[in-house]
């Protein structure tokens, strides 16, 4: 049945539990008000038509018992789906690291599951023996019971569900992030969030991404800049460095003879990824010199060829 079917019982004014007699009285009482002869003015007669027509296939589907059967049915279905709303969606917020974000990692998350509850199978309760007469007031006529109402049962909830027929539990699931995640990135996990109490879908799970800072590294934008620290001997004859980045890829650096303190190297595209955007950004290194520690002794022959070096 289309969603379009005006709603039978309320074209004619009956309720849902009308009689057939009823129906067919109130059906009277509306023709009589929309047939079409007794309207005389041409857009008064297009109306009453229309009007005549809806309230007679009303009267005709409410009046035959089978028909009557399907469209409360129908119409019972049609409701409930209507009224079958998602769950909530559930908005996380997750830190991870620069390289989690970077390759992609697991995130676990609980999830509330609504089961029948299985010692009433979801029943919500039972009717007890009254606990204040014992059943015995079923036999009275002197006085009323105030809790059966001389019924002689009482009802009683079940216990483990507290008479809603169903328990919550918390289930683990985990989450695979894709790589390339940035801060502020937003992962839509569907049918992850609140189960629906309508019988509808669960709704979805967003999960809001930060970077954790790391140490020795500052982030702006996709771009990573932290310092290179050069031992005394490559600064001054050059050489190459392995660096490992917070993204966890290890880079060799290529450091030029005479290199300064101070001095800035690009590696262009070693930044962070944004997937979402398909962009990536530059690591930015500041270089530092690094002197021998004190443990490395300087024999007077090495002293020498350094005081050489700084005459030249
Ligand atoms: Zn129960
Ligand atoms: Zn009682």
């Amino acid at each position: 049945m289309h969603t379009q079917v005006p709603d039978f019982y309320a074209c004619l004014g009956v309720d849902r539990a009308a009689s057939k007699e009823s129906i067919v009285a109130a059906f009277r009482r509306l023709a009589m008000k929309w047939h079409p002869d007794r309207h005389f003015k041409a857009a008064d007669k297009v109306e009453a038509e229309k009007q005549f027509k809806t309230i007679k296939t009303a009267y005709e589907t409410l009046t035959d018992d089978s028909r009557r059967k399907y469209y409360d049915q129908e119409d019972a279905d049609r409701q409930r789906r209507a009224s079958a709303r998602r769950g909530a969606d559930v908005n996380e917020k997750v830190a991870v690291t620069i390289a989690e974000g970077f390759n992609g990692t697991h995130i676990s998350f609980e999830e509330a599951v609504v089961d029948h509850c299985e010692r009433c199978a979801g029943q919500r309760g039972e009717w007890m023996q009254c606990s204040r007469c014992s059943g015995f007031s079923k036999y009275s006529r002197l006085s009323v019971c105030p809790v059966c109402r001389n019924t002689g049962q009482e009802w009683r909830n079940c216990g483990p569900c507290h008479g809603l027929g169903t328990v919550t539990r918390k289930r683990k699931f985990t989450v695979r992030t894709p790589a390339g995640l940035v801060d502020g990135s937003v992962l839509t996990v569907k049918e992850r969030g609140k189960p629906s109490e309508h019988g509808g879908l669960n709704g979805d799970l967003h999960i809001a991404i930060t970077i954790k800072p790391e140490s020795g590294w500052k982030r702006k934008g996709l771009n990573l800049s932290g310092t290179l620290k050069l031992p005394f001997s490559i600064a001054l004859l050059g050489g190459t460095i392995e660096l490992l980045l917070p993204t966890g890829k290890t880079v060799q650096v290529q450091v030029p003879a005479r290199t300064n303190a101070g001095k800035k190297i690009r590696l262009a595209g070693q930044g962070l990824f944004d997937a979402a955007n398909d962009k990536r950004g530059d690591v930015l290194l500041s270089t530092s010199i690094v002197l021998p520690s004190v443990k490395r002794k300087l024999t007077p022959e090495m002293e020498a060829v350094l005081r050489q070096i700084d005459g030249e």
